[in-house]
């Protein structure tokens, strides 16, 4: 422990010279040709340094500033939750809530055997769902592929040449691909494996059975499927639970879990104003401009003029200048008699700011667009990043986005008494996963950051907040043979936490590290 009155030279003992020439030594390992794109360090001014070994610096600087990091994919620990949620989490249809299911080829025809025993079905492979179109040329392209018959509306019908459906009503098609009575014989076992694969390739792995006689549907899928309403979900993986995937991202805010919102009261800040003075404050005083001309013709239609305030101008009036309108009127003259006709081709200037927003190329333009603008919780996916799929898998109740909600002391608790509330299928996929996650909770809560949500945004964390969790984590990588400098670790801790950071220090060292304060 380095300790001594400020400017003294404690950080520059650490900092400068220990922790520079460590690196300088650990840079000098490089090739000359790796080393020319790193820069080469100066030698700090020492006589001489010995045993030093590899050097890690936790400083007090946060981490990113980037908003797609989070205290949960700093610390790895959300890293592993994907992985848990990919492997162990069960779907849940966001249509009916039922579980989903997926099934393999093999245990769809021994389903299939099982529940429609000595009666005639049809097997089917979907092909369009709920669209509009003619589809002359789908089939025609079905009919040359040497299908006979196909379902459309829920209704079999043969193919015939130059067959169409309306082209402005949604339909849904179905390749009739085998019609069969199911019985338990050689041949038949050997027909329906046929049929399934053709009807799994012609329906992209989905296929529908329906019962000649009670005409009852049932989907099957070799992805996640919901029984009843048919939608499905692919057979997830960790990316599908990242909100920095486009697989996983919720589409409307692209897993920020924030969405820019035009403010009204940063448009009009004062009411009591008229347009003319600039009560609009993006546009500012009048001047002779396009915009000004269309707000008069705008008040020629309503009734207005630029002079009023604008408390006094109708709702109707309002919403038109700020989201737009497009449209021919003509108005009499009082004064001549004549007939004028005006056309209104406007924006909006709610529309103008946010287009500014998310599509100009200039940073200024930007910047003066957001002056106007609110960053709120993204409505999609309530803040959660993730797609809606994401979060209808769920392990004892929970889903992803609520854990990363929980705070880590809360989290601790859910995952010490989830156990029992795991399958046995689960338990053995699960258990290295939540041993790992379990272990980085732990080094969170010893480093007095039990108070942390796995969601909070890494940019806003404080420097002794980020140290400490730099800190956790390396405890958590169980490095050994490492010096390790840290800067005032203790700072904005409270006092009661200092015994179990000073624990977690010394566990550092009795791996077998230095640690130097
Ligand atoms: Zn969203």
């Amino acid at each position: 422990v380095i300790t001594g009155l400020s400017g003294s030279g404690k950080s520059s003992l650490a900092f400068d010279t220990i922790y520079a020439e460590g690196q300088r030594r650990y840079i000098e390992t490089f090739s000359a040709y790796a080393r020319q794109f790193l820069g080469g360090l100066e030698r700090p001014d020492v006589d001489k340094i010995d045993g030093l070994s590899p050097v890690i610096a936790i400083e007090q600087k946060t981490t990113s500033k980037s908003p797609r990091s989070t205290v949960g994919t700093i610390t790895e620990i959300y890293d592993f939750l994907r992985l848990f949620y990919a492997r162990a989490g069960e779907a849940y249809s966001y249509n009916s809530g039922e579980k989903m299911v997926s099934y393999s080829d093999e245990q769809i025809k021994e389903l299939i055997f099982e529940n429609f025993n000595g009666k005639r079905i049809n097997i089917l492979a979907p092909v369009i769902r709920s669209r509009k179109g003619h589809y002359r040329e789908l089939f025609e392209q079905i009919s040359k592929q040497g299908f006979v018959k196909v379902r459309v509306d829920g209704e079999i019908r043969d193919l015939e040449f130059g067959m169409k459906v309306d082209r402005y009503k949604t339909h849904d098609i179905e390749i009739v691909i085998d019609r069969m009575l199911i019985e338990n014989t050689e041949d038949n076992d050997k027909r329906l494996t046929e049929s399934i694969k053709t009807a799994m390739y012609h329906g992209e792995d989905i296929m529908m059975v329906i019962e000649q006689e009670s005409q009852e549907v049932r989907f099957f899928s070799r992805n996640l499927m919901c029984p009843s309403t048919g939608i499905s979900y692919p057979n997830p993986e960790p990316n599908n639970f990242s909100f920095n995937s486009p697989k996983g991202a919720c589409e409307h805010c692209n897993g920020l879990g924030l969405v820019s919102e035009v403010n009204l009261n940063k448009i009009i800040p004062n009411p009591k104003l008229s347009i003319k003075n600039g009560g609009f404050a993006p546009l500012g005083e009048q001047k002779n401009s396009w915009i000004f001309k269309q707000l008069e013709i705008i008040g020629e239609k309503f009734g207005f003029k630029l002079t009023d305030p604008i408390e006094k101008i109708s709702p109707e009036a309002i919403d038109m200048i700020l989201n737009g309108g497009n449209e021919k009127f003509s108005v009499v003259s009082k004064v001549m008699g004549i007939t004028k006709e005006y056309k209104i081709d406007f924006e909006g200037i709610s529309n103008f700011i946010k287009n500014q927003h998310d599509e100009s190329d200039s940073a200024t333009i930007k910047r003066w667009a957001k002056e106007f603008m609110d960053e709120v919780d993204c409505p999609v996916c309530e803040g959660t990043r993730l797609r809606k799929e994401a979060l209808y898998f769920k392990i004892n109740e929970k889903n992803i986005g609520e854990l990363s909600a929980m705070d880590i002391d809360e989290l601790s608790l859910w995952f010490q008494e989830l156990e029992p509330h795991l399958s046995e299928k689960q338990k053995a996929i699960a258990t290295e996963i939540v041993k790992e996650i379990r272990a980085r909770l732990s080094f969170l809560v010893d480093v007095g950051l039990n108070y942390l949500s796995l969601n909070r945004s890494s940019k806003s964390l404080s420097g002794g907040e980020a140290q400490r969790i730099r800190l956790a984590t390396q405890i958590g990588s169980q490095l050994v043979g490492v010096l390790y400098i840290l800067d005032e670790p203790s700072i904005g801790l409270h006092q009661r936490d200092n015994e179990r950071l000073i624990r977690s220090l010394e566990q550092l060292r009795d791996i077998g590290n230095s640690v130097i304060v």
